[in-house]
This record gives structure tokens, C-alpha cells and sequence, in this order.
């Protein structure tokens, strides 16, 4: 009888076990699908999400500075890489003005129109490449794809003359693009494959200036630009950096833009861009302050309110009406302050808003 029992036992804790295995292995499996589809789904925000850059039309300052023969390079390039065209261009004019440098050779033995280390065209596993990635490599060996390739070089053939030469327009522009891509511009982090490009911030910050300048307006938000916040005015009382406090301090950072002009008081304040509400209320300095997420490390301020015409948690649309122009906080006279932040640091909002005339 004792051992009926202690097998019944045994074959249950055998049952209990399997069961307990496979609830586990479920588990396992279904986390793996969720982790599966959140990253999917952050690859199609990205994609669709260019901060400044997108699908941006040429700008005036771009058809006047641009030699126009090049852009159709950019814009094949910029397709077949995924990276914004305007950054190929400002790329092109940083290094080279437009390949106007003669001899487009530098100091340190970057080569051709895009100013390539010839290690980066040809492959860093190439022999002999180390330091600055001058290399001493004969020029058949660096214009040669199937040597690119057996070195994992960035070179490309875009002409499809059989050779890959950094002094070739189409064949550097394509490899440019092709080593931004890769550095991350095609998952949008553009400001990391710059500088990826040339370790120095100083060079991501004139690139970046280039490009945009060299399109209109345009934070581009699932396709839509960021509207202006306020329809009465777009006179801009204090931009957006160091100023002097008007509260009697030295000096301080201004982290927005102050938007004013007679009369402005209790006007209506518009959401810039579709978004969800993550903080409606009051603040330090702020005053009545509305804070919109709008995705992808994109978040817009309002400052100094009267009236919060939304809540905290609510969704909003772009163009809606979400407050009116105050002097609450720290503020000494009616004005809407804006400020933008990519990744909690605040941006110049200007940079996005070239369209209006200041
Ligand atoms: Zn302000």
C-alpha cells in the first residue's frame, strides 16, 4: 500500500514538474515575442521620425549655395543609404567646399571629395593600417572593390567603373553615405554618425548647421512640420541661449525662446506637434508650464501660462488648443516661453522654424 501511494506521489511531482517546465518555457517564449515587437516597432518610429532633416524640400540658402549638379548624388545616395540628403551636402561643403579645395588632399592624408582616411575607404584589416589610417597603400589596392571588400572598406563603386576611387565625385558621395548609414544616420542617430565621421564636436556642430540651412523648416514628425504656438505674434522678445538675467543675476542659459508682442496676453497657445500631455501644472520658474512628449526623445515646454486648457496624461493633437499666454513664475511681462528638448537637452527652437521670418 505504502508504495501504491509513494509512486502516485511521484508520478504527480513528475506531472508538476513538466507542467511547471513548460509554463516557464511559455513564459520565456512569450517575453522574447513582446521584447520582439517593441524593438521592431522602435525601428519603424525611427525610421519615421528625422529631427530637422526628413524628406525637408531645398531650402533658399540651399539652391543658391549647393551647385545644383551634385544634388541628384545626394538625393540617389541618401535613398540608398537611408540618411537625409542635407547631411550628404553639408558633409560635402564641410570637407571640401564642394570639392573646391585643391589639392583635395589633407595635411593629416585624408583623400578625395569627402576627405577620407584611405584605411576607412579600403578597410582598417588592410595591412599596415594603424593610427590616423593613412596607411601606405598602393593606389591600385585602394581603388580596387574586390580588395574593399576583402578588408570590409567603406569604398564604393557607385559609377560601377570598376573602381572604387575616393577622387571619384559619385563613388565618395555613396561611400559616405553608405559610412553614416552604417555608423547609425540610418537609425537616425545623426549627430553620433557625424561625429563618427570626425571626433570633434566643433565639426558635428558645422555639419549640422549646414544642413540645416541647407533645407526649409522642419522638424518632421511622422511627415508634419512643428507649427508655431502662437497665431498672434511670431516677434521673438529673447532666443534662445546665454543672456543676461533679467532678474539682476550675471547671466544665465536661456533654455527656450520668449515669444511676446503687444497685446499677447491671454491669447491662445496651439500644440506644436502631436504628442501626449506629461505634465500640465505648475512649476518652478515655469509658472503654468504644459510639457508634450511627442516620441522619440521630442518633448516641447510651454511656459508662463494663464490658463492649462489640458492634463496631465491627455493626448493632443497638433494645432490644438492647449492654453493661454500668461506672466505666471519667474516672468516679468506676458509671453509665451517655447522651448524644445531632443533627450532632455533644449535645442534652439529657430532651428526648426526657418519658414518664419524673424
Ligand atoms: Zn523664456
Amino acid at each position: 500500500m505504502k508504495e501504491v501511494i509513494d509512486i502516485g506521489v511521484n508520478l504527480l511531482t513528475w506531472k508538476y514538474k513538466k507542467l511547471i517546465t513548460l509554463s516557464i518555457l511559455i513564459f520565456i517564449l512569450c517575453i522574447g515575442a513582446m521584447f520582439g515587437i517593441l524593438f521592431l516597432m522602435a525601428g519603424t518610429l525611427n525610421s519615421n521620425v528625422k529631427i530637422g532633416y526628413g524628406d525637408a524640400t531645398i531650402s533658399e540658402i540651399g539652391e543658391a549655395q549647393i551647385p545644383s549638379q551634385y544634388i541628384p548624388i545626394y538625393k540617389a545616395a541618401a535613398e540608398k543609404y537611408d540618411v537625409p540628403w542635407n547631411i550628404l551636402a553639408a558633409e560635402h561643403r564641410v570637407e571640401t567646399r564642394f570639392s573646391t579645395m585643391d589639392p583635395m588632399i589633407s595635411p593629416v592624408g585624408a583623400v578625395g571629395h569627402l576627405q577620407f582616411m584611405p584605411c576607412t575607404w579600403i578597410g582598417w584589416s588592410y595591412p599596415g593600417c594603424s593610427g590616423l589610417g593613412q596607411g601606405n597603400i598602393p593606389n591600385s589596392d585602394l581603388i580596387n572593390p574586390a580588395i574593399i571588400k576583402k578588408y570590409g572598406g567603406y569604398g564604393v563603386d557607385a559609377n560601377n567603373d570598376g573602381k572604387a576611387d575616393p577622387f571619384d565625385l559619385e563613388d565618395a558621395i555613396f561611400s559616405s553615405a553608405k559610412y553614416l548609414s552604417k555608423n547609425g544616420a540610418s537609425s537616425g542617430n545623426i549627430e553620433k554618425a557625424i561625429y563618427a565621421y570626425n571626433h570633434s564636436q566643433s565639426y558635428v556642430n558645422e555639419v549640422l548647421h549646414f544642413a540645416e540651412l541647407y533645407v526649409s523648416a522642419g522638424v518632421v514628425i511622422g511627415g508634419e512640420k512643428f507649427i508655431w504656438p502662437v497665431k498672434y505674434t511670431t516677434n521673438i522678445t529673447s532666443p534662445f541661449g546665454s543672456r543676461e538675467d533679467p532678474f539682476g543675476n550675471e547671466s544665465e542659459f536661456h533654455k527656450g525662446m520668449d515669444i511676446s508682442a503687444p497685446g499677447i496676453a491671454g491669447k491662445t497657445v496651439y500644440a506644436i506637434a502631436d504628442g501626449k500631455v506629461t505634465y500640465a501644472g505648475p512649476m518652478n520658474g515655469y509658472g503654468n508650464v504644459i510639457i508634450i512628449n511627442h516620441g522619440n526623445g521630442i518633448e516641447s515646454r510651454y511656459g508662463h501660462l494663464s490658463k492649462i486648457k489640458t492634463e496631465t496624461g491627455k493626448k493632443v493633437d497638433q494645432g490644438q488648443k492647449i492654453g493661454n499666454v500668461g506672466n505666471t513664475g519667474q516672468s516679468t511681462g506676458y509671453h509665451l516661453h517655447l522651448e524644445i528638448r531632443i533627450n532632455d537637452k533644449p535645442v534652439d527652437p529657430m532651428n526648426y522654424y526657418r519658414d518664419i521670418n524673424n
